[in-house]
């Protein structure tokens, strides 16, 4: 984040001259109660506030007051504050591309005095008293000396009084108080070094020390356990872009897209392209319409981002955009790639007989040290082999897992899991190299389908042939299916033309690019080995030699681990021998 302590005293406010002023993105700001704590807040952390105290009462209709510990604003200056176009942090047109400030429009203070009851009290450090304003429907009724504490309180009343037609938007106190706690949570995500403090009608809802702490803010704003969990993206040492944060392991996971946060420059803001960034990173480690949490800060001149696009200031343009989406996704990726070890169990506190132990819960997150000697950070996937050791295979237990021993202690495999990998990765090999080799059926297979089946199918056509299958039309709801892909040979195909139509029903992903390896995890799942399966052990052999030459072995096209570990310190330790 940018210092702004930097500054001495506080800054002078100064209106805008016309031609900075009609180049800004100029709009509407104040929509809601939630977008005056925004503004207001931005303003205490511009002027370098440490502590930020915000009291809400009504979901903000009623009452809304931001204190903090800021640079405060010149008594001379205080009736700038709320005018139009009047701004410390902008003088000229060419400052426009050189914002390190959140706010920078002079806009925020006056739009919200129009709209409302405001009290400003304030005094700047390098002055022995402050000010303290009294404005309404934009206008100032009152101003005086005070004494007060350097900083500045802003307290608004009665908003949307005079503009009962703004009022009508605003929505149900819930969602109101819901849209304020987001805001101010992201603040405190993006600046973990501010102390923050909510309360709604008196009740504290949400409290951040300003320890600097990154891991303490996300157990606040989240939960101690995705807090713990949370893997930390290493950042490339001085590159000119700095990518750092935060991100979940893959089981840790929502059904949307509320959970990817990014922050530019300490300025929280939304992205689509980055949102894409973050889920191709994921990719076949999560399942199907699952997404992560992740929280990433971008750092960078700000020369190369235009933060004048949108009046919430919340859209931003890069200058070039394909570098920082390549980063971002590499920094994921090699975050989750460093990480998906095997899941070590933990044998303590679980009794003491093994196999107590395997149903206990593993963590994912294992233990790193250890996750850092098998598996250095990768910075890219293409070439990530070596991620397990040769494994000696040992034996199989219950038909469903092989127990295979490393260099470093003993693997258990679960065998559907690992064969799905496998069966993914050649698959999705050939049909991405347009190797795809496909076979004819000696016995034709035919398969009866519902009427809305077929639709579907004749509608898909394409995707499905693209995937190696030929199905022919053999009267009524009747197909007969003629070619399927090779590496299926000896495997159920209807079974895998069913996995495929039911997932065009389902069809709950809008890219269609991510459509291919979707369907392709699919058919695999389907047609892997199942549980209940005895393997001998040459066949055991060869299923633990194409896990190890596959790029992302350690867990299932659908993210779920294929391996558990047992190294060989913890089992030294259980059995009292360090
Ligand atoms: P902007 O933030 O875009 O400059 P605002 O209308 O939000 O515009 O604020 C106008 C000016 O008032 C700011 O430039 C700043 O100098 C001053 N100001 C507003 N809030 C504070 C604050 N909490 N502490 C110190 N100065 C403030
Ligand atoms: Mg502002």
């Amino acid at each position: 984040m940018y210092n702004r302590r930097v500054m001495s005293g506080a800054p002078r406010i100064q209106v805008l001259p016309d031609t900075v002023s009609s180049a800004i993105a100029a709009g509407e700001v104040i929509e809601r109660p939630a977008s005056v704590i925004k503004e207001l807040v931005e303003n205490a952390l511009d002027a370098g506030a440490t502590r930020i105290e915000i009291e809400v009462e009504d979901a903000g209709i009623a009452r809304m007051q931001v204190r903090d510990n800021g640079l405060g604003i010149l008594s001379e200056d205080v009736f700038l504050a709320v005018q139009r176009y009047a701004t410390s942090k902008l003088r000229s047109p060419e400052d426009l591309f050189n914002i390190r400030t959140l706010g920078f429009r002079g806009e925020a203070l006056s739009s919200i005095a129009a709209v409302a009851r405001m009290e400003l009290s304030t005094r700047s450090a390098a002055e022995a008293t402050g000010t303290k304003i009294v404005v309404e429907g934009g206008e100032i009724l009152e101003q005086k000396t005070i004494g007060a504490p350097p900083g500045t309180t802003i307290n608004i009343r009665d908003l949307f009084y005079n503009v009962p037609a703004r009022r009508k938007f605003v929505k149900s106190p819930t969602t109101e108080r819901r849209k304020i706690n987001q805001i101010v949570q992201r603040f405190a995500l993006a600046h973990p070094w501010v102390a923050f403090h909510l309360a709604h009608d008196g009740r504290v809802v949400f409290e951040a020390s300003g320890s600097g702490d990154a891991r303490e803010v996300l157990a606040r704003v989240y939960n101690p356990e995705l807090a713990r969990e949370m893997i930390q993206l290493s950042p490339a040492a001085d590159a000119p872009i700095k990518i750092h944060g935060f991100v979940s392991p893959p089981h840790l996971n929502r059904s949307n897209r509320q959970g990817i946060i990014f922050f530019v420059n300490g300025r929280w803001i939304q992205d689509a392209s980055l949102n894409a960034a973050v889920i191709q990173a994921y990719h076949t480690l999560l399942m199907v319409g699952r997404y992560p949490h992740s929280v990433i800060h971008i750092e960078l001149t700000p020369e190369n981002v235009d933060v004048n696009v949108h009046p919430a200031k919340s859209e931003i343009r890069f200058r070039e955009p394909r570098p920082v989406f390549n980063l971002v996704q590499r920094a994921v990726r090699a975050a989750l790639l460093g990480q998906a070890v095997p899941p070590s169990v933990s044998l303590h506190n679980q009794g003491d007989t093994i196999p107590g132990a395997l149903s206990a819960d593993w963590q994912l997150a294992g233990d790193v040290e250890l996750a850092q000697d098998l598996l250095p950070l990768q910075s890219d996937w293409g070439s990530s082999e070596g991620q397990v050791p040769l494994l000696r295979p040992v034996g199989q237990v219950s038909r469903a897992y092989l127990v295979a021993e490393g260099p470093d202690g003993i693997y258990l495999i679960d065998q559907h899991a690992a064969h799905e990998r496998i069966l993914f990765e050649q698959y999705m090999h050939e049909v991405e190299s347009d190797q795809l080799e496909s076979q004819a059926l000696l016995d034709s297979i035919t398969i009866e389908f519902s009427a809305d089946e077929i639709s579907l199918l004749e509608e898909n056509a394409q995707q499905i042939q693209a995937l190696g299958f030929e199905l022919e039309a053999f009267g009524g709801l009747s197909f007969r299916l003629r070619r399927i892909p090779s590496i299926f040979t000896g495997r159920d195909p209807e079974q895998a033309i069913r996995a495929v139509v039911e997932d065009f029903e389902e069809d709950e992903s809008p890219l269609a690019a991510k459509r291919e390896a979707r369907l392709a995890a699919r058919i695999c799942k389907r047609l892997a080995i199942k549980s209940g399966q005895l393997l001998s052990l040459e066949e055991q052999r060869a299923l633990i030699l194409s896990l190890e030459r596959c790029a992302s072995p350690r867990t299932c096209p659908h993210g779920r681990p294929t391996m558990i570990h047992l190294p060989v310190a913890s089992l030294a330790r259980q059995f009292g021998r360090t």
